[in-house]
């Protein structure tokens, strides 16, 4: 599933084609894509609207529109947007934007649990993110002081908090099990009990990890593609993601992999010790 860095990766390369221009034509092929709304009405609404800009608010890609609209797109696990010419007979094809400059922007979902979502003017956008998702972690003032304030008496594991997008937006398993390993921190250690200088590696840990993951243009497991159809290099970078039974970079010890809080989670047991409250 894309995390911060992919949809971050998304969002750069989809700007210079997206920004400044008008949308001349929208279509939609999958009601699941908009629901509850009808896919008609979305894409009539989207037909003539000028682009602004793109932002990102942790996982969610933020399409502006001149209107005071805005096009809220979560790629879930396998949602992708298609630039150049892309075949009619695509299987997974969902959404086509036509633009002004006779170029197309298309949206391809093998899983369809991607959704657009159009959100109508400055409140209801940030009603909506509010709801949704809680600090970025790479605002300036994200620290050890951030994740203390949201993990005092939290008696859940650090992992479970972290993939909490309520919390914290934009991590998901891959960096949150890499940002662990990296700061140390066994990811079922209960959130409120890992100490304040912990917090402060932590914290330096998650945003280290999405910054290389950003300059690696994301990772490429079994489906991210950015839009130019490049895929991203940091899966060659993993520490622990995905490294069952190779040796931990650091100490050698064969990596391991639980399960907490209900997704498959890569440990190094000699450099994550345990401590269960
Ligand atoms: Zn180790």
């Amino acid at each position: 599933m894309p995390e911060l860095p992919e949809v971050e990766t998304v969002r750069r390369k989809l700007v210079p084609h997206l920004a400044g221009r008008t949308i001349v034509r929208a279509r939609i092929d999958d009601t699941r894509l908009v629901r509850p709304e009808p896919p008609e009405a979305v894409a009539a609404r989207l037909t003539g609207a000028r682009v602004t800009g793109l932002g990102r608010r942790g996982k969610h890609l933020l399409i502006g529109l001149e209107d005071g609209g805005t096009l809220a797109v979560h790629l879930r696990m396998t949602g992708k947007f298609l630039l150049g010419d892309v075949p009619a007979d695509h299987p997974h094809l969902r959404a086509v934007l036509e633009l002004d400059d006779a170029t197309t922007v298309a949206y391809a979902d093998q899983r369809r649990f991607g959704t657009w979502r159009v959100l109508e003017g400055e409140p209801e956008l940030q009603e909506f993110l509010d709801e949704r998702l809680g600090v970025e972690p790479l605002d300036e003032d994200f620290d050890g002081r951030v994740l203390a304030k949201l993990f005092a008496g939290r008696r859940a594991s650090i992992k479970a908090m972290l993939l909490d997008q309520r919390l914290i937006a934009g991590v998901g398993n891959i960096y949150a099990d890499e940002a662990l390993w990296a700061a140390k921190v066994h990811p079922e250690t209960p959130a409120g009990l890992v100490s304040r200088p912990k917090l402060d590696v932590l914290a330096a840990a998650i945003r280290d990890v999405l910054e290389v993951a950003l300059v690696a243009q994301g990772s490429t497991l079994r489906n991210f593609q950015s839009p130019d159809g490049a895929y991203g290099s940091m899966q060659e970078r993993f520490k622990v993601f995905d490294r069952t039974g190779e040796p931990c970079r650091r100490c050698g010890t064969p990596i391991v992999k639980l399960r907490v809080a209900g997704r498959g989670t890569h440990v190094c047991p000699r450099c994550q010790r345990r401590r269960l409250g």
